[in-house]
């Protein structure tokens, strides 16, 4: 598969404006090239564009090379940057799992693409083949999430690297929950596949979701092109320096807190008969059925607490969406649902 020949004309041929940065990348001097108010309160100056610094410390966390590593304002602009790379608006079209992130067919909408969604078999499994089949010659990209949001379960290995494999397009695995899953993701075999782009955020485990970045990872070339189409300044002064002070503590005490008071919680809704079915779950959420959701989500905002109203998705019916907090906001949510 030459994924070249997959990108749009207009994308192929694009000449990306060209920042003054990009013309000049020393360190230090007088600064008269970007039309910059020249008196430094912090913020005076335009970002790094290309992200270097951020990069090289997420190339080390993750074990990726930075010429593999796009950043985006959030999962947001690489989901909606693929749809522009690669989709000819009102020709191509994209496949999804449904029921799904609900960003992916917003993009698809946004860019006139059209978005084909195969409903998860009961239980929320993967039928590779049934996603295949709903692929022609005009899909460009086909969208993954696992585990997947808002059903918290992974797909199996096997099941994810069969469609990668025989989809003759884009595959976007986004695995934004993956550091809560008890298995690993695909990072590692990311050479293996040159159509596939990874979305990871640090938004969740890693606790930023108000700085708002967002990474994919791919073959250079998608990542090249990813770059050359984004805002040349897309993430700002502020939002680069502070996730590289964040960046210097792990996550990793906090997502293990995450994944044992997830235990927990799943205990304490089982023994609650206001509660029909717990959906397994690989992330920092649980989906759970009950009779009457609306009630039950109103009973809840009563007290407080503000659950995720998922039951009027198709495949979601009677769902909510519970979100793992601290061990007390863990305890006030089981001792709500015991009063029901
Ligand atoms: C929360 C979430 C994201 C993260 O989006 P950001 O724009 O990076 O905050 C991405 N994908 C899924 C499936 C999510 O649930």
């Amino acid at each position: 598969m030459d994924i070249r020949e997959l990108l749009r004309e207009n994308i192929r041929t694009l000449a990306p404006y060209s920042t003054a940065r990009d013309e000049y990348q020393g360190e230090l001097g007088i600064y008269l090239d970007a039309n910059e108010n020249p008196y430094d309160n912090n913020y005076n100056r335009y970002p790094d564009p290309h992200q270097k610094n951020l990069k090289r410390r997420l190339a080390e966390i993750k074990g990726v090379p930075v010429e593999k590593i796009f950043i985006g304002n959030g999962s947001d602009e690489p989901i909606d940057l693929v749809f522009r790379l690669f989709c000819e608006p009102r020709r191509h079209n994209a496949v999804s799992i449904a029921p799904t992130y609900g960003m992916y067919k917003v993009a698809a909408a946004i860019n006139d693409v059209q978005m084909r969604e195969v409903q998860l078999e009961p239980g929320f499994t993967l039928d590779a083949e049934k996603l295949l089949a709903a692929t022609d010659e005009n899909t460009r990209l086909l969208f993954l999430c696992s585990p997947n949001n808002p059903s918290g379960n992974c797909f199996p290995k096997k099941e994810i690297e069969k469609v990668i494999r025989r989809f003759n397009g884009i595959v976007i695995l986004d695995e934004a929950y993956i550091d809560f899953a008890g298995q690993p993701g695909f990072l590692s075999e990311l050479d293996e596949y040159p159509n596939l782009v990874i979305l990871q955020t640090l938004s969740k485990a890693w606790g930023m979701a108000g700085l708002r970045l967002g990474l994919a990872f791919a073959q250079p070339l998608i990542v090249d092109t990813l770059s050359r189409v984004k805002y040349p300044y897309n993430i700002n002064v502020v939002t680069q320096k502070i996730v590289l002070e964040q960046l210097r503590r792990s996550p990793d005490a906090q997502i293990a807190e995450i994944v044992s008071e997830r235990g927990r919680v799943l205990e304490g809704l089982a023994k609650n008969p206001v509660i029909r079915k717990i959906h397994p779950t690989d992330a920092n959420f649980v989906l759970v059925e009950v009779d009457e959701p609306r009630t039950i989500y109103d009973r809840l905002i009563g007290a407080g607490i503000i659950v995720r109203d998922r039951s009027r998705i198709k495949g979601c019916e009677g769902c909510l969406r519970i979100t793992i907090g601290t061990p007390e906001e863990n305890d006030r949510l089981l001792e709500t649902l015991k009063k029901l």
